[in-house]
């Protein structure tokens, strides 16, 4: 199962996007892309409560 997460959907102005298979990487790749272009350092976990807050369900890959 995928899911596609947009950056705008956080709050930023910026036109990136993943859609890909759920799982811990996905999460990895949006909380580092915050960090490297909007200078931003979340916690995984911050990351994770703020995918769920948009009603995603993350708990097939939750460890
Ligand atoms: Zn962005």
């Amino acid at each position: 199962m995928t899911l596609k997460l947009r950056c705008e959907d956080y709050g930023f102005e910026c036109e990136f996007e993943i859609d890909e298979e759920k799982s811990i990487a996905l999460i990895e790749k949006l909380r580092n892309h915050f960090e490297e272009e909007h200078g931003i350092d979340y916690t995984m976990g911050a990351v994770t409560q703020m995918i769920t807050n948009r009603g995603h369900s993350l708990e097939s890959i939750k460890k």
